[in-house]
């Protein structure tokens, strides 16, 4: 089932003499196609939840319209629009066992949508069969670990079988390592049931790992929408480009004179196509290659050891970030008795922006 947004907007009222009212949601256009996992990425308050909610039903668009497939759902109730919701916090009912907390969607069918209790159990199994619990059927919710607890809470959003599965960041309450497995695990429970799926986090490595495409948001407002790789090869502004990656990108004042990048005095990367006119230069860290002709010279502070790779930290003083990090191949040799690391650059990991729109601006290589 594709889900369609035409020109979605949701702007809460003002409180109090003060108060300002907030669009959370602005004029967002976009379509999810059947069966892709689309990621909704950005920092806290950028309108991740609000938009969920208008999917969902929970809330009331401002403006805009809201399609599954060829259906305006937007003035639909949530109980009708057929979607299933996982939350952070799992939600269950405690006193329920498992099999009964999965049951209890279908339970709540009324007039046509009835099932009979033996085709409501078949469902439960199937749907804890998905999710790999069928084992602790008769435990209640706290005889759970939290990925079990949120196993069952994807089991009963499944169980109704639902047009569009709404996640909203569903691995918050589990540790490092039960995250990854869960996400991997929704990653194939996805896969399996071809379910269009929505999943918010705030988490740029989950959504870039889980997802068919991310949509960037900053201030309700979509950045950019595309594949995860694309995003962190061609990231449509500064805010995309710093948001997407680990470590983070680095960022410097810089300057284009003649067709050619400096960082300082130093001319570190031929750009044509750029007229003279100040910059803002990222470079992801995987950009920097250290080179002893390099003209990027930075202040070596140290060098960490992380086995395949070497992660490099220096400073610069035109850099606008306080350490400057590159990760580069454990075969080369760094001299942590120099006060200084020269680099030369790799064109593709450099991004250029506006100072004043922070816009992309692109150049070519030589
Ligand atoms: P988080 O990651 O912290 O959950 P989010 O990206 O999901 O954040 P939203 O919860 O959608 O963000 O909120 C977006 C903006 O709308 C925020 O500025 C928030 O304060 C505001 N907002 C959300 N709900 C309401 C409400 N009921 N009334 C007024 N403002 C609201």
């Amino acid at each position: 089932m594709k889900v369609v947004l035409q020109n979605l907007t949701k702007t809460f009222p003002a409180r109090g003499k003060k108060g300002e009212t907030v669009t959370a949601v602005n004029d967002f256009t976009f379509e999810i196609p059947d069966g892709e996992l689309i990621g909704l990425l950005g920092p806290s308050g950028c309108g991740k939840s609000t938009t969920l909610n208008l999917i969902c039903g929970l809330q009331k668009p401002t403006g805009g319209k809201i399609f599954f497939g060829e259906d305006d759902v937007t003035d639909l109730p949530p109980e009708h629009r057929g979607v299933g919701l996982v939350f952070q916090n799992y939600a269950l009912y405690p006193h329920l066992t498992v099999l009964q907390n999965i049951l209890f969607p279908l339970e709540n069918l009324k007039g046509k949508n009835k099932l009979s209790k033996d085709e409501m159990k078949r469902r439960a199994h199937e749907a804890a069969a998905l999710v790999q619990i069928e084992g602790l059927m008769e435990r209640r919710p706290s005889e759970l670990s939290g990925g079990q607890q949120q196993r069952v809470a994807i089991a009963r959003a499944l169980v109704k079988m639902p047009r569009v599965l709404l996640l909203d960041e569903p691995l918050s309450n589990l540790d490092a390592r039960l995250r990854l497995q869960t996400r991997e695990e929704i990653r194939r429970i996805q896969k399996e049931t071809g379910i269009t799926t929505v999943f918010v986090t705030h988490d740029q490595e989950e959504a870039m790992s889980i997802s068919d495409r991310i949509v960037v948001m900053k201030d309700g407002v979509i950045q950019q929408i595309d594949k995860p790789q694309t995003v962190y090869d061609d990231p449509t502004n500064l805010f995309v480009a710093k948001f997407l990656g680990t470590p983070p990108i680095s960022v410097f004042s810089g300057e284009v004179r003649g067709g050619m990048l400096y960082i300082g005095e130093n001319p570190v990367l031929p750009v044509g196509g750029v007229s003279d006119r100040p910059v803002t230069v990222g470079i992801r860290p995987e950009g920097f290659v250290p080179d002893e002709k390099g003209k990027l010279i930075c202040d070596l502070k140290a060098v960490e050891v992380m086995g395949r790779d070497i992660s490099i930290v220096s400073t610069h003083a035109a850099a606008q970030v306080p350490v400057i990090r590159s990760i580069v191949s454990a075969d080369h040799r760094i001299n942590t008795a120099s006060p200084t690391v020269a680099f030369s650059l790799k064109p593709h990991k450099v991004f250029l922006f506006d100072r004043e729109s922070e816009g992309r601006i692109p150049f070519t290589t030589v």
